[in-house]
């Protein structure tokens, strides 16, 4: 049986390996009072799941329209290549996403690669809707995200594999705290968020620059 390497790349998927959030693209699509639905999460009156579930319902639009907002998302243009310079370094890959698995799945499948992924199970019906559910059959199910990030982190950090970690986004900040500062990577709000807590992090603007600051480590 093959073993995994002991060197796992945790990174969030929206924001950090593409340029955009499905969620703020999906915002531009339903009516404009449901972006109070994002504010209300900020507020601290709505969990992060039930704000991104209920912007998700509305995206009532055709299979096409969604692989349009899918390509504005701009994912990582090398990603393959990326993927593979990881793997070759002793890296896995491993997604932990509070979005949902539905897209990232959709993306990652048609650039041909196969991570394991962490999100939240959803399925899409054109014109009706993008139905998000809880992660019930998760290890890693919480209620705050759906996924707990943090989770999957700490399993990886105690069981003493080498674990890096890459965010953009609220629900970074947790699990970036768990891993060491040169394994600790952030862009967006996360890294202004670790700049205001004096908290050392390498801040990165494209996921490849990840990939080639992990592959250095052992040329
Ligand atoms: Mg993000």
């Amino acid at each position: 049986m093959n073993k995994l390497p002991d060197k796992r790349l945790v990174s969030d998927f929206d924001g950090t390996m593409t340029k955009h959030d499905f969620f703020r693209l999906a915002l531009s699509y339903i009516p404009p009072q449901s972006a109070e639905t994002w504010t209300r999460y900020e507020s601290g009156l709505t969990s992060h799941f039930a704000a991104l579930q209920e912007i998700f319902s509305k995206l009532k639009i055709s299979d096409q329209k969604l692989d349009d907002l899918l390509s504005d998302m701009q994912i990582e243009p090398d990603l393959l290549n990326q993927w593979e310079r990881l793997q070759t370094a002793g890296w896995s890959l491993v997604i932990a996403s509070a979005g949902c698995s539905f897209y990232i799945e959709r993306i990652l499948h048609r650039i041909g690669v196969n991570p394991i992924v962490h999100a939240n199970p959803g399925e899409f019906v054109p014109e009706i809707g993008l139905f998000m559910m809880r992660p019930v059959q998760s290890p890693f199910n919480c209620a705050e995200t759906g996924i707990d990030k943090s989770a999957i982190v700490k399993q990886l950090v105690d069981s003493r594999c080498q674990t890096a970690f890459a965010g953009d986004g609220r629900p970074d900040l947790a699990p970036a705290l768990l891993v060491d500062p040169q394994h600790r990577f952030a862009k967006g709000w996360l890294a202004d968020e670790l700049e205001r807590l004096a908290v050392p992090f390498i801040r990165f603007e494209r996921w490849s620059e990840i990939v080639d600051r992990l592959c250095l480590e052992v040329e």
